[in-house]
């Protein structure tokens, strides 16, 4: 990724203010206040210095958790059924 150094400089954790250091590999700039660490994504150079799309340190998994999905209770009963299904199949031989 290619960022202007000074535009690096005038840059800022939107969150806490904290100046920005960039993560190349990962294509992010980290916020380099220890107790935020957010880290924002950077798209065709600009970056995008917004909370919402910021990676947290940890708790990685939290921005999946838009579940509006809570009404598939779906049923646990299909596990008594693989037991009479196992091809017990009665020999032919009389
Ligand atoms: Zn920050």
């Amino acid at each position: 990724m290619n960022l202007d150094p000074y535009l690096l400089e005038i840059l800022a954790c939107p969150a806490c203010k904290s100046p920005l250091k960039v993560d190349d590999p990962a294509a992010e700039l980290v916020c380099t206040n220890p107790t935020c660490g957010l880290a924002y994504p950077v798209r065709d150079d600009i970056p995008v210095l917004l909370v919402d799309e910021a990676r947290r340190p940890d708790g990685d998994d939290d921005q999946a958790g838009d579940g509006e999905t809570a009404g598939d209770g779906g049923g646990s009963a299909g596990t008594a059924r693989a037991a009479d299904s196992t091809g017990v199949r009665e020999p032919e031989v009389s």
